[in-house]
């Protein structure tokens, strides 16, 4: 772990008593019952930062994307080791639930951003946390319910705001409260709440809670919010900007993306590993591990999801190329000689271009089903290297043979039977390079390779479970991929 410390552009270790207390606080926060033992992998790989002043009034701890965590000593040690260890509990989950990826161009407003990340995290720190950390921001703070993700907190962020500003505009004649931006509201008055926060009062969402009651603090937003909050800015791990007042690459370690994804998903193992052993141990009331990060570390340790359509375009392109290069060799103004870049010697020739035929099964199929994969198949192929594209259906019969540009300009009519055997025959017949069959597999195939040179593709179609049945019986010889539409 590095240790090192802030003055200007230049970074050196850390004091002894900054170093001890990071370990105290670090320790605290990985322990059983006070802590949250599962997120060991984020705290070791930590690099703590000593900070001052200058990142700001009332600053305490920040993170950045890298793994560098800022921490003002001097302040949080006056908070003391129970809160700067849940603060520390905290800032990980900032880079854990990757809060920088998330802020999507609509989440403009920066305070809400950050009060809905802070949301979503402190509901899942230990209890011990929650009962000293009280002027942070909690769901209840502002009336709404636990277990939400911070993308709905910033929704409900904004109805409120909208909320207030209709109120306050009633009474003062359209001047809802803006905020100054000093970042110093009514400290004094705000005191006064500390020793009954809004805490342990689960919001109903009737939209009522603390709001109005003297001692609000208010941010940049301008939003009435009851009280200061003490992790105001949490750093670009929060709202995925650049921050000019942390480190960069040179000045101080950093964590790679392997770094952080290894750390990532070995709390994710860690919280599922505790998830399992909980559930063994219901009855002795020993579960802690917070729902929400048991979801969490389940998404993050399943497999990913890959689409059809990225199977579809590796497949695609494969057969494409072997179009191409069946071209090339039958080419009769092809020289005679090795020539690996024939594109810059015959920039004219076009044999980088093919003509693709698309079949697809009308035979009582779900239209909506057939339109969506159509669009997205036609999207694929379109990308690049297509001379012609022609589209028709098939039942038992081929219907007309159709070159199209927008899959709109297809008539959809349902059939009887279905036999896609004679839609290997027309491509074949109508020699495309490329011929996509695209079916819900209920059907009879083709008992060996079509002759010719075209490159046959099936887009198997499954659209309900139990389908998987008709897909399972593609011959070998034909290259398929399923388009699975079961939770689509
Ligand atoms: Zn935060």
């Amino acid at each position: 772990m590095g240790s090192i410390i802030s003055s200007g552009n230049s970074y050196r270790k850390l004091t002894s008593e900054q170093r001890d207390f990071f370990d105290t606080i670090a320790i605290r926060a990985m322990s059983n019952g006070v802590g949250a033992p599962y997120i060991r992998s984020q705290l070791v790989s930590l690099y703590p930062i000593a900070v001052g002043d200058e990142m700001g009034e009332g600053f305490t701890f920040a993170v950045d994307k890298r793994g560098r965590v800022y921490i003002h000593f001097e302040r949080v040690m006056e908070l003391g080791i129970v809160w700067a260890s849940g603060g520390l509990i905290h800032e990980c989950y900032h880079i854990l639930f990757e809060h920088f990826n998330r802020r999507q161009a609509e989440h403009s407003v920066e305070d809400f951003w950050a009060w809905a990340t802070d949301m979503e995290i402190n509901q899942n720190l230990p209890d011990e946390s929650k009962a000293v950390m009280k002027q942070i921001y909690y769901p209840s703070t502002f009336g709404f319910k636990d277990g939400l993700r911070a993308e709905d907190y910033y929704d409900l962020l904004m109805e409120k705001f909208k909320d207030q500003q209709k109120k306050s505009g009633n009474k003062q004649k359209g001047q809802p409260q803006q905020g100054d931006g000093s970042g110093q509201p009514q400290q004094g008055q705000g005191q006064g709440q500390q020793g009954q926060p809004q805490q342990g009062q689960p919001g109903d969402g009737s939209g009522q809670p603390q709001q109005g009651q003297p001692g609000a603090g208010r941010g940049e937003s301008g939003m009435d919010t009851p009280y200061e909050n003490q992790l105001d800015n949490c750093g670009s791990a929060q709202h995925g900007g650049s921050d000019p007042k942390e480190a960069s690459g040179r000045e101080a370690p950093e964590r790679s993306e392997m770094d952080h994804q290894y750390a990532r998903s070995e709390v994710a193992k860690a919280i599922q590993n505790a998830a399992d052993r909980e559930g063994t141990n219901r009855s002795k009331g020993i579960g802690t591990t917070p729902n929400f990060v048991k979801e969490w570390a389940k998404n993050v340790l399943a497999p990913p999801k890959i689409r059809w359509q990225s199977v579809l375009r590796g497949e695609y392109a494969q057969t494409q190329r072997r179009a191409k290069m069946g071209r090339t060799h039958t080419n009769p103004r092809m020289p005679g000689r090795v020539q690996p870049v024939d594109d810059i010697m015959f920039p004219k020739r076009k044999a980088h271009r093919i003509n693709v035929g698309i079949a697809f099964d009308s035979s009582g199929s779900n239209f909506d089903n057939l339109q969506y994969v159509l669009t997205e198949v036609n999207d694929i192929i379109r990308r690049g290297g297509v001379d012609n594209v022609y589209i028709f259906s098939v039942d038992a019969n081929v219907k007309d043979v159709k070159r199209i540009r927008r899959v709109s300009e297809i008539e959809f009519v349902g059939g009887g039977g279905t036999d896609m055997r004679v839609a290997f025959t027309k491509l074949a017949e109508m020699k495309v390079d490329v011929g996509i069959v695209l079916t819900d597999n209920e059907t009879p195939w083709p008992s060996e390779k079509p002759e010719g040179k075209t490159e046959f593709i099936v887009g198997g179609i499954v659209s309900f479970a139990g389908a998987e049945q008709y897909y399972d019986a593609i011959p070998d010889f034909l290259r398929k991929v399923k388009i699975d539409l079961t939770d689509k």
